[in-house]
């Protein structure tokens, strides 16, 4: 069983409650602050989140400012590189050599 913490997307505080639904979506009204709004469920989130994260792995960004930019962790990033099977921007320069594109089992020959 999966849990997910919902917040209140104005203030970030964790003292909401279910107000209704519409449309289908559960609606919330934060007890703080008394903004009602939509739950965005975290699984969403996250998938734009990865989405932008190989966008600009594609861009061959460093780790670094791609966590800068999406807030996903570094060590996410290395984790979704090697899975991916893709060429890291930090894990592997630019190939020069012919033997080096053939190792990493790129199309080109
Ligand atoms: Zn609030």
């Amino acid at each position: 069983m999966v849990y997910t913490q919902h917040y209140c997307a104005k203030c970030a505080s964790e003292q909401i409650r279910r107000n209704g639904q519409s449309g289908g979506r559960a609606k919330y009204q934060c007890k703080a602050c008394g903004h009602q709004g939509y739950f965005q469920p975290a699984a969403v989130e996250k998938a734009r989140q990865y989405a932008q994260v190989d966008q600009l792995l594609l861009e061959r960004n460093s780790l670094r400012s791609i966590a800068r930019a999406t807030g996903v962790a570094r060590n996410t990033i290395a984790r979704r590189v090697k899975k991916s099977g893709a060429t890291g921007p930090a894990l592997a320069p630019a190939p020069t050599k012919k033997g080096a594109t053939q190792a990493l089992g790129s199309p080109r020959t």
